[in-house]
């Protein structure tokens, strides 16, 4: 294992009905990166995140947290390890406070039951470490709006704050930009740089303009292969990148 990483796929593949997806993919994620994973429609990107987060089994390869084979691992196993994806906004409870929403996440990674819940000296505890991860993804002023309330951008934020909850050592974000406006990416983006300083992040990504102004480090898929990788000078200067971006 290579002393700096922290992620390793070796060989990674994943077939559906005969069709390859991922093919035979060797991916390294250093510790304190922040790693983008980019490459047009089809290339295979969000099929190689859920293996990664092991959403999907794979058919062939290995893959390594901090040195140990997570392979045919869980996802909640892996989140207990420090390997975390982010929520989808869906298991966001809509109903539920900011604050509410951050104290049950919380509340998920002692696996306390709710009786716990009923010493209001825990509470209040509780209550205050919510509150510090709100201020952390900027959300303090929103901190009882009801979730379902909150602007598109402030819940991805909210989803943020909910997943740092469990205090990962590495986050994968999928698409953390998805679906949002000019002034939401500039403040997620500052986010992600700052919750960046003490872990490490892999993301998918297609905006590339973030991809450029956030990551140290770029995989670019194409056809479910690793076509390209480097910082991003050099991968978008790459004319087999640029082909792929074209030809797609
Ligand atoms: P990307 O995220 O880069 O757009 P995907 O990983 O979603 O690419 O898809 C890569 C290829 O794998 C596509 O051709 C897609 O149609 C195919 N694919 C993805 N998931 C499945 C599935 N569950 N069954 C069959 N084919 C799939």
């Amino acid at each position: 294992m290579n002393s700096g990483a922290i992620l390793e796929a070796a060989g990674l593949t994943k077939e559906f009905k005969g069709f390859v997806a991922v093919n035979n993919v060797n991916l390294t994620v250093e510790r304190g990166s922040i790693h983008a994973l980019i490459g047009p429609n089809g290339a295979g990107k969000t099929t190689l995140f859920n293996l990664l987060t092991k959403f999907l089994q794979p058919t062939h390869g290995a893959i390594r947290y901090q040195g140990r084979d997570i392979t045919r691992m869980q996802p909640a196993d892996i989140a207990r390890l420090g390997l975390v994806r982010s929520f989808q906004i869906s298991a966001v409870f809509p109903h539920m406070t900011a604050l509410e929403n951050v104290r049950i996440a919380l509340q998920r990674r002692r696996g306390d039951s709710f009786d716990f819940w009923r010493s209001e000296k825990v509470l209040s505890k509780f209550n205050s470490e919510a509150a510090g991860l709100l201020a952390d993804v900027g959300l303090t002023e929103f901190s009882d709006v009801r979730a379902s309330d909150l602007s598109y951008g402030r819940k991805r934020a909210l989803e943020i704050a909910t997943t740092l909850a469990l205090n990962p050592e590495m986050l994968l974000l999928d698409e953390p930009m998805a679906g949002m406006a000019q002034q939401d990416i500039e403040r997620i983006s500052a986010l992600i740089r700052r919750i960046s300083k003490n872990r490490t992040i892999l993301m998918v990504e297609h905006n590339l303009s973030v991809v450029a102004s956030l990551s140290n480090r770029i995989t670019v898929l194409a056809r479910g292969k690793v076509l390209a990788e480097g910082d991003y000078a050099a991968v978008s200067k790459d004319p087999r990148v640029i082909e792929a971006y074209i030809g797609a």
